[in-house]
C-alpha cells in the first residue's frame, strides 16, 4: 500500500475531526514529533467508530480532511486519506479498554530514549506521582502490522495507573478520557522523561515513598481527574 488516498469520502463527524486536527498542533508545539510521525485519535461518542490522523499527512497541512473516520476494526469508513499506519494499535485499544476515549502516539526524543533502553521512568518527581501514579512502564517489543502493539499497550497499561507506556525500541503511546487528556499525558511524559534524564546525569534520583505517591495520585486525580 503506497497510496495515502482512501476511497470513501462523506464528510461526517466534521466538528470532531476539526477539533482532533487542531489538537495535533500541540504535538509540534511541544516538540514531540518530526515530519509526519505521531498521531492523535478519539472515539466517536455513542458509535463504534474513532477518528485518527491520515497516513503521511504533514502537520502544517493537517485540516479536518486529513483526519479519517474508522470502525473499531481499523477500517476506514470516511475520509480521503488512508488512516495512520498505527490505526490497528489504536483500534485494538478502543476495543479492549472501553474507558479510553483518546489516544496519542509519538516518538518524542527523551521518552523514546528510555524506550530504546527498555527502561521504565522511575517515579522521582511529585508531578509524576500526580499524573502517572508511579513509574512510566515499558511495553514489549512489537512489530507493526498486526495486533501486537495494541496487545502490548493493553497488557502493560492494564497493570498500571500510568496513562502512558513506553513501547520498547519504539516510542510513547498514551490514553485518556478524551483526545485532549491523552495529548496532555504525551506532553507530560516527555517533560518528566527529560527532567529525570537530566537528574541522572548528576547522580541517582531519590525515589518517592509508595505511600506518598499514593497520596499525590489520589489528591491530584480527585482534584483534576474526574
Ligand atoms: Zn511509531
Amino acid at each position: 500500500m503506497t497510496t495515502t488516498e482512501s476511497r470513501t469520502e462523506r464528510g461526517t463527524h466534521r466538528e470532531q475531526r476539526e477539533r482532533v486536527a487542531a489538537l495535533h498542533a500541540e504535538l509540534t508545539r511541544n516538540g514531540l514529533v518530526t515530519w509526519t510521525s505521531g498521531n492523535v485519535s478519539e472515539r466517536v461518542p455513542g458509535e463504534d467508530l474513532f477518528v485518527i490522523k491520515g497516513s503521511g499527512v504533514l502537520y502544517d497541512e493537517l485540516t479536518w480532511e486529513g483526519i479519517t473516520v474508522c470502525d473499531l476494526d481499523g477500517t476506514a469508513v470516511d475520509g480521503v486519506k488512508r488512516p495512520s499506519s498505527d490505526t490497528d494499535a489504536h483500534a485494538y485499544v478502543y476495543r479492549h479498554m472501553p474507558e479510553v476515549n483518546g489516544q496519542v502516539h509519538t516518538h518524542s526524543p527523551y521518552a523514546t530514549a528510555w524506550a530504546a533502553r527498555a527502561e521504565p521512568i522511575p517515579c522521582v518527581l511529585t508531578a509524576m506521582g500526580d499524573e502517572f501514579g508511579g513509574p512510566i512502564p515499558v511495553g514489549p517489543f512489537a512489530l507493526i502490522g498486526d495486533d501486537s502493539i495494541g496487545r502490548g499497550i493493553v497488557a502493560t497499561l492494564g497493570d498500571s495507573r500510568s496513562p502512558a507506556v513506553l513501547m520498547q525500541n519504539h516510542g510513547v503511546f498514551t490514553i485518556g478520557r478524551s483526545a485532549r487528556a491523552a495529548v496532555k499525558a504525551a506532553v507530560m511524559t516527555e517533560d518528566v522523561a527529560r527532567t529525570v534524564h537530566l537528574a541522572r546525569q548528576l547522580g541517582e534520583p531519590v525515589p518517592i515513598a509508595q505511600a506518598d505517591i499514593d497520596s499525590l495520585y489520589a489528591r491530584y486525580q480527585n482534584a483534576y481527574g474526574q
